[in-house]
Formats: C-alpha cells, structure tokens, sequence
C-alpha cells in the first residue's frame, strides 16, 4: 500500500476516503499537538483537540474517549455516554481498549504513539469499531475479541468488516527483548542478531483468522518512530511523550 500524499494524511485519510459519506474517520499528525489529557505536556490539549477535530468536522464536546489500560475490554458508549471523557480524564470509558457502537453522531476516540491503532467498519449495519493494539492488545487478540463484540451486539459478518491500521511503530524500528519469543512464539524477526516485532502483521495475521477479507485491510503505513517528526513515537521521546488521536465517527 502507498503511502498517502503529506496534504492528505494531515488529517489522516482512513479507508483512502471510500466511506467519507457515511464516517468520519481520522488521526491527528504532530502538527496538531498533543491530543492527550493524560499524557504528555496536557496545558493545550483540549484546544488542540478543538482544532483537530473541527478539522474534521465533529464536535469536540462529543467524543468519548476511554482510560486504556493495554487491556482486552471492549465497550459500547450509547448517548448516554457522550462526551465522556471529552473535557477531562476523569471521566473516560475506565479500563477499555476497544470501544463499539452503532450510534450516529457519536465520535470516539483513543489515542497513541506507537501503538496500533485499528479502524473497523461494517458499511451494512453501519457499526464501527476502534481498537488499542500494543503488543499486550496483540497478545491477548483484541482485534478478535473485538470482531466477535461486533458480530454479538451488531449481527456484523467478518467479511464484510473494513479494517485500516492507523499509525504505528513499524518492523523496521520495533526492537523488542528476547522474552518476546514466548509472548509470540515464530512471530519475531530477526536482523543482525536482535528481535524485532511487527504488529500490524500479526494483527493482519489474526483479522485473517477471524474471516476479514485480505483485501479488506489498508495500512497508513506510517512508521511512527522513522517519521517522528509527524507523529509522536513513546519510544523515541520517552515519558513526555504525546498523543496522536485516531477518531471515528458515523454520519
Ligand atoms: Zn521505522
């Protein structure tokens, strides 16, 4: 997959724009700032949320937002939940990785930097799915606990889910410690006698196996570490690291 063009992935084009009828859909570069209220210098992150998200046409008093916890809990916000987490932590979905829904007019939100973040969107119960993929996410198949949530609350079938990976620390730069060939026994790659993980792989790997179409999954293909002038990476810039925001909503 080509990466997209720099005015395009300003804002992040999701799905190479094929639903931008029916969702929004995008993540947030550096330009835009730190989107965290957690993380991070947090001083500017509600405005830089503010001008993101106007960016893309939703209101930044709506999004619902969870506390992630590199878990496998999944929720479904309704209305009752909108906003939560929008001005302040406090308030966000707790313990969540994944979050579901079917409701129009509700953006939701979680945030990265390095980590995968993953874009589900079945066109004909118009439900979407957003994931938080590190390699604990991974490990513990979100994606398909995520996919099943979807089948169980939405009647969503595998094949007709779309699925785009939004940024994330790619092969190239995730360097991880020899332990990991117990967390993913014949998954690691190996260069020059060091481990390396690649967690869109195995995520692509997983959505195979629970019948999501190859041809169905799109990649940004942004290295979040090689490109860190555009995105945040943890591991590049430690603790005081920001967030990207990958956001989607149904129109
Ligand atoms: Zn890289």
């Amino acid at each position: 997959m080509a990466e997209q063009n720099d005015s395009k992935s300003k804002n992040g084009l999701v799905f190479n724009g094929l639903f931008d009828g029916e969702l929004t859909a995008g993540f947030s570069s550096r330009s835009y700032g730190n989107m965290s209220l957690n993380y991070g210098g947090t001083e500017a992150s509600l405005d830089n949320r503010k001008y993101f998200l106007k960016s893309l046409n939703v209101d930044y008093r709506s999004l619902v937002c969870a506390k992630q916890t590199h878990g496998v809990n999944i929720k479904r916000p309704g209305l009752l939940q909108k906003g939560n987490g929008a001005l302040e932590y406090e308030s966000a979905l707790a313990d969540t990785d994944a979050i579901i829904t079917d409701q129009k007019n509700l953006p939701v939100a979680i945030f990265t930097a390095d980590c995968l973040s993953i874009f589900l969107y079945d066109a004909l119960t118009r439900s979407i799915g957003l994931i938080h993929a590190g390699w604990r996410g991974t490990q513990g198949n979100l994606v398909a606990k995520t996919i099943e949530a979807m089948r169980g609350e939405f009647n969503c079938r595998p094949e007709n889910i779309h699925v785009f990976f939004g940024p994330v620390i790619r092969s190239c730069c995730y360097e991880v410690g020899k332990d990991f060939q117990d967390k993913f026994p014949k998954k690691l790659l190996r260069r020059g006698g060091k481990f390396f993980l690649d967690l869109a792989e195995i995520n692509r790997q997983q959505l195979s196996l629970c019948g999501i179409k190859p041809g169905n999954i799109t990649e940004s293909s942004i290295c979040t570490s090689c490109r860190n002038e555009e995105y945040f990476s943890f591991r590049k810039e430690g603790e005081s690291c920001g967030r990207i925001m990958s956001v989607m909503m149904l129109k």
